[in-house]
């Protein structure tokens, strides 16, 4: 039975290839959010003649959708013959600025023995595409399949998914009624399955002091001396508390097992000059000073006593320290999500690398975080893994590229486990 969609997915080689460079060569750049109509309307061109019903669906009123910078997404639906399972692949889009470093055209799609090079190559265009040459390769074979197979290409993944995957789950596509195994084909290596990701928390903290002349600090009071403060109190209290905090989940690299704190930026004083700017500064003493810090958190932490923390560190600094006063704003917050190891689709992605690749899969989470939060807590669809070709560390960097040899097994996973979920 495999032997035949195997035989498929290795002939379609070139066409894989081709449809990899072809979105590569798509500059879906975010920010700002470039050519997102033009790539759903590419892939709409593909998948409708295949049997696919295609739907685009902008996400108007979501963060950065303009008339100049639409949100625009795509879900493509290919009916069985019978009732069944809906399987879905969701990738998005969108990919990071090209930066500096390279030395290939990052909008090339430029093919070199194994590797296709170009800005989202690994970080998801060639998952994407070994998705979609997998769900042709099962329809090809098995055209009487029972259930339904969904491709969707959404946008804004690397700026939050509010104007992709979130809006798609408000509106009812990932309700469990509908779609019960998503798979996201993010650059995971292809024999690891990523069962889910740590939460996130950004938020800015400002000091307030009062503004004096420098030559009589007496006179104010320096809101740089009292971050000083609340930086001291996180290195004596908050940093050894959270390294103390292990996760259960299977966190890639080891060291994102505990929770973690990026203090992300600190300003104080007056305002940066610009950098021609060669003259001297004020003599003033600081009545503001703000830090932006990044906290991720386990799936064991609750957000409220994550949040809750900090404050109280904040509040027992008010309590203590003379003038000390603080202002916090919350940027924005993202839940952890974690899939079980015996949900359907982890058992049976697991069951297909033991197939192709010989070996059982190894498990792992993200560190940082992908879409499938929002299909976990607002879609409430809990069968979600993400599984693909590429090597993560090669995302977001110069020179990015793919395998051909690493999509086209992702692509024989893919679509073996495609078999075992809709051919009962
Ligand atoms: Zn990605």
């Amino acid at each position: 039975m495999t032997d035949g969609l195997d035989t498929r997915i290795e002939d379609k080689r070139d066409e894989l290839i081709a449809l990899t460079q072809d979105l590569i060569r798509i500059p879906t750049l975010n920010p700002p959010g470039d050519c997102y109509r033009e790539i759903c309307e590419y892939l709409r061109d593909r998948l409708a003649p295949r049997g696919f019903e295609c739907t685009l669906v902008r996400a108007e009123g979501a963060p950065g959708d303009s008339d100049r910078h639409p949100r625009w997404n795509i879900v493509a639906r290919r009916e069985g013959t019978r009732p069944g399972d809906c399987v879905h692949f969701n990738s998005h889009t969108d990919v990071v600025e090209v930066g500096s470093g390279w030395t290939r055209d990052p909008f090339g799609g430029e093919l070199d023995g194994d590797r296709i090079y170009g800005r989202g190559a690994c970080d998801m265009k060639g998952g994407l595409a070994a998705s979609i040459i997998a769900a042709e390769a099962f329809v090809d074979e098995h055209p009487d399949f029972a259930g339904a197979i969904e491709i969707s290409g959404t946008a804004d993944e690397e700026s939050g998914g509010y104007g992709g995957v979130a809006y798609l789950a408000e509106h009812g596509w990932f309700d469990p009624a509908r779609v019960q195994h998503v798979i996201i084909p993010e650059p995971l290596n292809k024999d690891r399955i990523c069962l889910g990701h740590r939460g996130g928390w950004w938020a800015e903290i400002e000091t307030k002091g009062e503004i004096a002349h420098g030559s009589m600090p007496f006179l104010g009071d320096c809101a740089v001396r009292h971050m000083g403060a609340v930086l001291d109190a996180f290195e004596q209290t908050l940093f050894p508390a959270m390294a103390q905090r292990h996760t259960d989940m299977p966190v890639v690299p080891e060291g994102a097992r505990s929770s973690t704190m990026n203090i992300n930026s600190i300003h104080g004083g007056e305002h940066e000059q610009a950098d021609d700017y060669d003259g001297l500064p004020a003599n003033c003493v600081p009545d503001s000073c703000r830090i932006v810090i990044d906290r991720r958190f386990l799936l064991e932490e609750p957000f409220e006593e994550v949040r809750g923390e900090v404050i109280a560190l904040l509040e027992d600094l008010k309590a203590r320290r003379p003038q000390f006063d603080y202002a916090i704003r919350d940027l924005n917050s993202v839940q952890p999500s974690m899939t079980a190891r015996d949900a359907p689709v982890v058992t049976t992605v697991t069951e297909a690398i033991h197939e192709v690749m010989g070996k059982a899969p190894d498990y792992v989470a993200s560190p940082g975080s992908y879409d499938q939060k929002h299909i976990d807590r607002i879609g409430t669809l809990k069968n979600c893994i993400a599984y693909g070709p590429g090597v993560l560390e090669l995302a977001h960097k110069p020179d990015e590229w793919v395998g051909v040899t690493d999509m086209l097994d992702s692509a024989r996973v893919m679509g073996r486990s495609l078999q075992k979920l809709l051919l009962p």
